[in-house]
C-alpha cells in the first residue's frame, strides 16, 4: 500500500509518466516485474490507472531496449565502444576539469528532464552550481511548465499551485484551457467526468482550437485561434465587470493592480475580439457568465497556456479571472497548472532550472545564494545567470559551452527547430549522454554515454501536480552496469571535486537517497513549499504527504485561504498584461496553422511508451490531421503523401481528414523523430520562438505550407 511497510514482493511506487502521478502497486519476485496495478491507497489516485499506467510491466524489459554499460568513443567518427563504468567516469571528470581549466566553469552545461527524482535533480543541482561553478543548468521542464511558473510567481508570489484533485469534485464551473486532459491526464480526465455525472448543474467549458475527446464532456467548447487566449480571458474579464460579476471586496483587500488591467480590458469586448480569437462573442460571454457567477470556478491547464512566445501572459490573463471573483483559496476554486512530467514539481522545488535555486529560490538573489552555500557547505554560488533550454544549445553553436551533459532527455527528437539542436549537439567539444533507452536519437551525438537506472529500478521521491510528495520504489536491480542516475552524478562529481577542489570532494558522498532527500528538504525551510519536516520515515510511515508540511497538523493546508500572498504586500498581483499575437503568423507561403500535441497511449518520444505493441496499436505511424475542407481543396487523396514545410525543415507523411480541425488548421503528434519517410521528425517544423519571462518555447503554432507529392 502506498507509503506504508510493503511487503516483500509487493511494492507502493508512482507511475513515471504523466504529473498526475498515480500510484501503483509493482509486484516482484525480486528479479522481474510480474504485474502493475493501481494503488487503492494512493490519495491522488485511488487505485485508477490509464491505459499507460496500466501497460507500466511490459516496459521493463533488460533487453537491447536498454543501455546496458559505458560507451566511449575516443574521436568524432571514431566507433564507441564499451568500457568499465570507474573508466567512465574517469573520462567524464577528467574532461569536464580540463573544460573548466581551459574556458571557466560556464563552458559546461547540464540539460536534464522532468522524468529525473527529486534526488537526482538535487545532486545534479549540487554538481553543477557548487562544485563546477555555473548556472547552467535546466531541464526539458523548460519546454512543459516554465510559462507556469512564471505566471504563478508574478501573480501569487510562488510558484505553488493552489488548488489539489479533490477539488475537482467540488467545482461548479471547470475552465480547462489548452489541455487535451483525455489524452495528457486521463486519470483525471475520468474524475472530473464522474464529478459532472453526479453533478448535473456542472459547467465544463474547452478552450482549445480542436475539438479533443475532452471536448466530450464540455458544455460549452471555444475552438479559439491558435495564441489568441490572453484577447479570450482579458474579452471574460471585461463580460464579468460589465456583469457585477467581480467581487470588488475580495480585489481591494487581497490584490494590487487591478485599476490599470480594467483600464486596458475596456478595449477587448466580446465584439472586438471574436475575429482574433475565432469565436462568436456570445460563446465568450456566456464562458465569463458560467465561470463570474459559479459558486466556485475551477481552471485547469497546460501546454496550449505555456508552449506559447505569451505564455506567462496567458498565465496571467487565467489567473486574473480567478483574482477579479475571488475563486482561490476556497474548496472546488483556484487556477490549477497540471504539470506534464511526473516530476516536473520536484524539480521546480529543488531548483534544477537555470532560472531557480533549491527552495524556490532566486539565482540572481544574492540573500537566496548565500542561504544555499550555507546549507551545501561552500563559501558561494555563482552569480552569472544559466542558459535555459533553447538559449544552452544555442550557447553551445556560439562556442561558449563546450561540454554538455544530458540525463534522462531526447532533446535531437524533443526540442523545436531540431536542425539547430543537431547543429549544437556536433559542434560541442564534447557530449555525455545518460541515458536507460537505446532508442533514443540523442544517442547518435554522444562521446561518452552513461548507462542509467530507471523505472522501476530507482529509489527516490516525486511531486506531483497538486504538491504531493510520493515514495518511488526500487522493485528490481538494474540491468547490466546501469545505476540510478544519483548515483552516476556523485560518481563523476567526486572525480571532478579530486581534481579542480579536493575540500569538496566530501560533498557528494551520499550513503542513499533519504540522506540527499533530508539536506533537500531542509532547503525548503521558510519557504512556501516549506516541507522540512518531512523525511523518508514519515513517508514510509503516512503515505504521500502534499506541501506544504507541517508535522503537528496532518490535514494538507488550503493555500491561500486567507487572501494573503506571499508578495512583499501579501497582495496578490493583477499584471498589465496585453494581446500578442502568435510569433509566426500564417503567410501567403506557409498559409496553415501546425500545431502539435499528445496521443492517449504514447509518452513523449516513445523511448518507453514505444516499446509495447498494445500501446503502439492505438496509432501506428503518424499522420498529419487536415480538416476535410482542406483535403478536397488540395485534392489529397485518402492516407496520400504530403510534405509538411515551415521555414525550419519539412517532413513527409499521410495526411488524414480531422473535422475536430477548422479549416486552415494542421495538427501532428509530436511523439515522432525519425520514422517519416523523410525529414527529421516534428520538431524539425516548430518554432523556437520564445517566451520572454519563462523562455519557454512556441511549441503549439507554426506556419506551415503543404505540398501534395505526385508519383510518375
Ligand atoms: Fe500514469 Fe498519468 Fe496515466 Fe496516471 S494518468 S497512470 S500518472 S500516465
Amino acid at each position: 500500500t502506498a507509503g506504508r511497510a510493503a511487503s516483500p514482493r509487493v511494492l507502493a511506487s508512482i507511475c513515471c509518466y504523466c504529473g498526475t502521478g498515480c500510484g501503483v502497486k509493482i509486484e516482484t519476485d525480486g528479479d522481474r516485474v510480474l504485474k502493475v496495478s493501481g494503488d487503492e491507497q494512493h490519495p491522488s489516485s485511488l487505485g485508477k490507472l490509464c491505459s499507460k499506467g496500466l501497460a507500466l510491466g511490459a516496459t521493463v524489459r533488460g533487453d537491447s531496449s536498454r543501455v546496458l554499460s559505458a560507451q566511449w568513443r575516443s574521436g568524432r567518427g571514431e566507433p564507441r565502444h564499451d568500457i568499465a563504468m570507474d573508466q567512465a567516469c574517469d573520462i567524464a571528470a577528467a574532461r569536464l576539469a580540463q573544460a573548466i581549466a581551459a574556458h571557466g566553469p560556464d563552458a559546461i552545461g547540464f540539460y536534464l528532464s522532468g522524468q529525473l527524482l527529486t534526488e537526482d535533480y538535487a545532486v545534479f543541482n549540487k554538481l553543477a552550481r557548487a562544485l563546477v561553478g555555473t548556472n547552467n543548468i535546466d531541464t526539458n521542464s523548460r519546454l512543459c511548465m516554465s510559462s507556469a511558473v512564471s505566471g504563478y510567481k508574478l501573480t501569487l508570489g510562488a510558484d505553488a499551485p493552489p488548488a489539489c484533485y479533490d477539488d475537482l469534485d467540488h467545482a461548479d464551473t471547470v475552465l480547462i484551457a489548452g489541455s487535451n486532459m483525455a489524452y495528457a491526464h486521463p486519470v483525471l480526465f475520468r474524475r472530473l467526468e464522474a464529478a459532472k455525472a453526479r453533478k448535473p448543474g456542472m459547467k465544463i467549458i474547452v478552450v482549445d482550437p480542436r475539438r479533443t475527446d475532452t471536448c466530450d464532456i464540455a458544455d460549452l467548447h471555444l475552438a479559439i485561434a491558435p495564441g489568441s487566449d490572453v484577447a479570450l480571458f482579458h474579452a471574460m474579464l471585461n463580460v464579468m465587470v460589465w456583469d457585477g460579476l467581480v467581487d470588488l471586496d475580495y480585489i481591494a483587500r487581497h490584490t494590487e493592480g487591478y485599476a490599470p488591467l480594467k483600464e486596458r480590458i475596456h478595449e477587448f469586448t466580446p465584439q472586438s475580439v471574436q475575429e482574433i480569437c475565432g469565436v462568436p462573442a456570445a460563446d465568450i460571454i456566456q464562458c465569463a457568465r458560467w465561470f463570474g457567477a459559479a459558486g466556485s470556478a475551477l481552471s485547469l491547464y497546460t501546454m496550449g497556456l505555456n508552449q506559447s512566445s505569451s505564455g506567462t501572459a496567458k498565465n496571467a490573463a487565467l489567473i486574473h479571472l480567478h483574482l477579479a471573483t475571488g475563486q482561490i483559496g476556497k474548496k472546488g476554486a483556484g487556477p490549477f497548472s497540471l504539470t506534464g512530467q511526473p516530476n516536473a514539481m520536484g524539480g521546480r522545488e529543488a531548483g534544477g532550472m537555470a532560472t531557480l535555486l533549491p527552495g524556490h529560490r532566486d539565482p540572481g538573489n544574492a540573500r537566496h545564494r548565500a542561504e544555499i552555500a550555507s546549507l551545501w557547505k561552500v563559501d558561494s554560488l555563482p552569480e552569472t545567470p544559466g542558459h535555459t533550454a533553447i538559449d544552452m544549445f544555442d550557447a553551445v553553436l556560439a562556442g561558449k559551452i563546450k561540454v554538455l551533459w544530458i540525463a534522462a532527455t531526447n532533446p535531437a527528437q524533443s526540442m523545436p527547430d531540431q536542425a539547430r539542436v543537431r547543429a549544437a549537439l556536433e559542434a560541442a567539444e564534447f557530449v555525455i549522454v545518460q541515458e536507460a533507452y537505446a532508442n533514443t536519437e540523442t544517442l547518435a551525438y554522444a562521446d561518452l554515454v552513461l548507462p542509467a537506472a530507471t523505472w522501476p529500478e530507482k529509489d527516490g521521491t516525486v511531486t506531483n501536480s497538486e504538491r504531493r510528495i510520493s515514495r518511488v520504489r526500487a522493485a528490481i536491480r538494474p540491468p547490466g552496469d546501469a545505476l540510478p542516475d544519483w548515483q552516476l552524478a556523485c560518481r563523476v562529481a567526486r572525480g571532478l571535486a579530486r581534481r579542480i577542489a579536493p575540500a569538496k570532494s566530501g560533498l557528494f558522498d551520499y550513503r542513499g537517497v533519504s540522506e540527499i532527500f533530508a539536506e533537500h528538504a531542509r532547503s525548503t525551510a521558510g519557504r512556501d513549499l516549506d516541507y522540512s519536516a518531512l523525511d523518508y520515515a514519515t513517508l514510509e510511515a503516512d503515505g504521500p504527504q502534499q506541501w506544504p508540511y507541517k508535522a503537528s497538523t496532518r490535514e494538507p493546508l488550503r493555500l491561500y485561504a486567507d487572501g494573503v500572498f506571499p508578495t512583499a504586500s501579501g497582495r496578490a498581483r493583477f499584471l498589465d498584461v496585453g494581446y500578442v499575437p502568435v510569433a509566426e503568423p500564417v503567410s501567403a507561403h506557409y498559409p496553415l496553422r501546425l500545431s502539435t500535441g499528445r496521443l492517449r497511449d504514447q509518452w513523449h518520444t516513445m523511448s518507453r511508451s514505444g516499446l509495447v505493441p498494445a500501446l503502439t496499436r492505438h496509432a501506428e505511424e503518424p499522420f498529419v490531421y487536415l480538416h476535410p475542407g482542406d483535403i478536397q481543396r488540395y485534392k489529397i487523396g485518402d492516407g496520400a503523401l504530403v510534405r509538411i514545410k515551415t521555414r525550419r525543415g519539412q517532413i513527409v507523411l499521410p495526411a488524414m481528414g480531422d473535422d475536430s480541425l477548422k479549416p486552415g488548421h494542421a495538427w501532428l503528434p509530436m511523439h515522432w523523430g525519425s520514422g517519416f519517410i523523410a525529414g527529421d521528425g516534428v520538431n524539425a517544423l516548430a518554432n523556437s520562438a520564445r517566451d520572454p519571462i519563462s523562455h519557454q518555447p512556441e511549441l503549439k503554432h507554426s506556419a506551415a505550407a503543404i505540398e501534395v507529392l505526385k508519383y510518375e
